[in-house]
């Protein structure tokens, strides 16, 4: 700009000095004229007039008029400098000669000052205004520098931060911790991360509303920012009602129990707003950052599966991440991800438990699942039901089950075997299904079998829980000739008048109690008491878990109608069921579900 400004006055001064000359030219001209006038009028006095010439225009240095040897006095005068230029003024000259014997001659001398003044104050101007431009945009690009940076700011917050609560984000909550594991050990001391999972939030916003639910959210932060008064503390959202938190300088099971306690003690008071009174617990998952977690990733992974497990535990509850945790995990991951290609492929299995009569005669069986994994044999329900539940995959596991126990049904009757039914086991996610009642029916009707051959196993608790839909389908499923038998009976909380109103087939009083009965100074008062219940509802009793004579003889005299157990049977294969009923028959007493050889002809 400044070169361009010195162009452009450069230029400026170059016409203004032009054009002083060319007028100075025309005057130097114009008064030659006159001159050149006056002495052909023999008037050799020109000096006033070019005195008046002077004051109108620049100043005329000399003129002279000679003719015949005669000159006017100023010729001698103006020869000397004649047409030379100064630098602050400019001398224009003009001469007329010879004309006949005259010589004229005109010099002029005008000054530049004006032409200077006039660049020097278009090159004010020009700087005075490019001055205040440059200002401006100065300015102008201040401020929009201001306002990107600011912006950049809010935007490095928000991608950092929870937009709800403020706190530390996931992604920014994963930077700090992996940045917390990568400083060397002895910088980074003792820590512990806690992964709190809010217990009761879902129910507080599907019953107020998401509204609620973030003023609750909003208020919990604010809480467990109090209860962390170590400002050092890395607090974050990790999305929905999952917070987590670096606690520095805390490494000890009573250290973190108490950075606990502070936490669920800041969530004790009721949580009030618009009329709305709500009470929220936390389950906390905490695992110490030792050498052994290198990566956040490890370490979140690690909290979550603590936390998993306190929630499992029941509301409220602290788990420390340890190795036995980790592996049990990691084989629920295992089962998690390998169990739906397992169903589909047919990986699983029946093996049958017999139930027997007080005279040895076997009444039924029990359809107990096993999947036989092509790494690593065969693995037993405890192992993969609940995994099941928890993803939903209980529900083709359950039908497998049902459509194998059919097909086992009639392959055993076709080999001469009578049973009368088949037990299989229900979980309650089962009992929620829709499709449940459908899905029996067809399983039974498309190998030729009908309700009464089977029999649906319902924990005490699944049915306990059960309410609304859900029972109505017990009701439904036994009022089509179901039999409903209640498993592990007395594990639960039975309210008796629902047993009552269910028509229940059976109670299977769970093996926990057979521990110690027929034992000297064993008290066997439960069982005692779940067996006359039995009695009093007028539905049969099993005993499961039987292993020893001591328990059988006890139950018979206490009036137990049948057994399941060791003593008599463990679970076997479909193949090996056959031969095992074949060499245990009973004796008949009449009873309709009773098995034998002879009875098994007729049906
Ligand atoms: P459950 O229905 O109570 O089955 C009885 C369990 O007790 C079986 O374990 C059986 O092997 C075991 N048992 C029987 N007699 C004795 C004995 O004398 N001593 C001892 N120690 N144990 C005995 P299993 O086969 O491991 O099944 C465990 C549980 O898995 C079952 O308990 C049931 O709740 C569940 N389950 C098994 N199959 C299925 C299924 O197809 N569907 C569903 N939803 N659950 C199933
Ligand atoms: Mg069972
Ligand atoms: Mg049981």
């Amino acid at each position: 700009m400044i070169v361009a400004t010195l162009l452009l006055a450069w230029q400026r001064l170059y016409f203004e000095m032009q054009n002083a000359h060319r007028t100075a030219l025309s005057e130097a001209e114009s008064i030659m004229t006159v001159v050149e006038l006056s002495n052909a009028m023999s008037n050799t006095n020109v000096s006033p007039w070019l005195s008046s010439a002077s004051s109108r225009f620049s100043e005329v240095v000399s003129s002279s008029y000679c003719s015949g040897g005669r000159c006017t006095a100023d010729y001698r005068q103006a020869k000397a400098p004649l047409c030379s230029a100064g630098e602050l003024w400019d001398s224009v000259c003009v001469q007329s000669f010879p004309r006949g014997s005259a010589l004229s001659y005109v010099q002029v001398r005008h000054s530049l000052m004006p032409a200077y003044h006039a660049t020097l104050r278009d090159l004010l101007v020009v700087s005075v205004v490019a001055l205040l431009g440059l200002g401006t945009w100065f300015s102008a690009e201040q401020r929009l520098r201001q306002q990107v940076l600011r912006r950049e700011d809010q935007l490095r917050h928000a991608a950092r931060h929870d937009a709800l609560t403020g706190l530390l984000n996931r992604a920014a909550f994963d930077t700090v911790l992996a940045e917390h594991l990568a400083r060397p050990k002895a910088e980074r001391g003792p820590a512990t991360l806690l992964y709190m999972d809010l217990d009761g939030f879902k129910h507080l916003n599907d019953t107020h509303g998401h509204h609620m639910g973030d003023l609750v959210l909003r208020e919990v932060t604010r809480r467990f920012g109090q209860a962390l008064q170590d400002a050092r503390t890395s607090l974050g959202r990790l999305g929905g009602d999952e917070f987590a938190v670096i606690l520095p300088d805390v490494s000890e099971p009573l250290a973190v129990a108490a950075a606990v306690d502070a936490l669920t003690e800041s969530l004790v008071a009721p949580f009030e707003a618009e009329q709305m009174s709500a009470q929220l617990g936390v389950s906390i998952g905490a695992v110490v950052l030792d050498a052994e977690v290198h990566t956040a990733e490890e370490a979140l992974r690690r909290a979550d599966v603590a936390m998993d497990e306190a929630k499992r535990l029941g509301h409220g509850k602290l788990v420390l991440f340890d190795d036995l945790l980790g592996s049990r995990a990691r084989r629920r991951q295992f089962i998690q991800s390998e169990l739906r290609p397992a169903i589909m492929q047919g990986q699983l299995f029946l093996e049958y438990q017999p139930q027997v009569g007080m005279d040895g005669g076997v009444r039924g069986v029990e359809a107990l699942v096993r999947w036989r994994h092509p790494r690593f044999g065969v693995i037993r329900p405890d192992e993969f039901i609940s995994v099941a539940e928890e993803t939903g995959l209980i529900l083709p596991l359950g039908m497998a089950v049902i459509e194998i126990a059919c097909r086992d049904l009639v392959a055993l009757r076709a080999q001469g075997v009578a049973l009368p039914y088949v037990s299989v086991n229900v979980s309650p996610r089962q009992l929620a299904d829709p499709q449940l009642v459908a899905g029996l029916t067809g399983a039974l009707r498309q190998n030729g079998l009908g309700p009464a051959d089977m029999e649906l196993e319902v924990t005490e608790g699944a049915v306990m829980e059960v309410n609304g839909a859900e029972s109505s389908v017990l009701d439904h499923l036994s009022a089509r000739g179901f039999r409903i038998a209640i498993d592990d009976f007395g594990t639960g909380y039975s309210s008796l008048s629902r047993l009552q109103r269910m028509k229940v087939d059976k109670l299977k009083i769970d093996r926990s109690f057979m521990d110690g009965l027929g034992e000297p100074g064993h008290d066997p008062v439960l069982v005692d008491m779940m067996l006359s219940l039995a009695k009093r509802l007028g539905v049969k009793s099993v005993a499961e878990g039987v292993e020893t004579q001591q328990q059988a003889d006890w139950l018979r005299r206490a009036g137990c109608q049948m057994i399941q157990g060791y003593l008599y049977a463990r679970p076997m294969p479909l193949e090996q069921l056959a031969n095992w009923m074949a060499t245990h028959s009973g004796d008949h007493d009449g009873d309709e579900d009773v098995w034998s050889p002879t009875v098994s002809a007729e049906l």
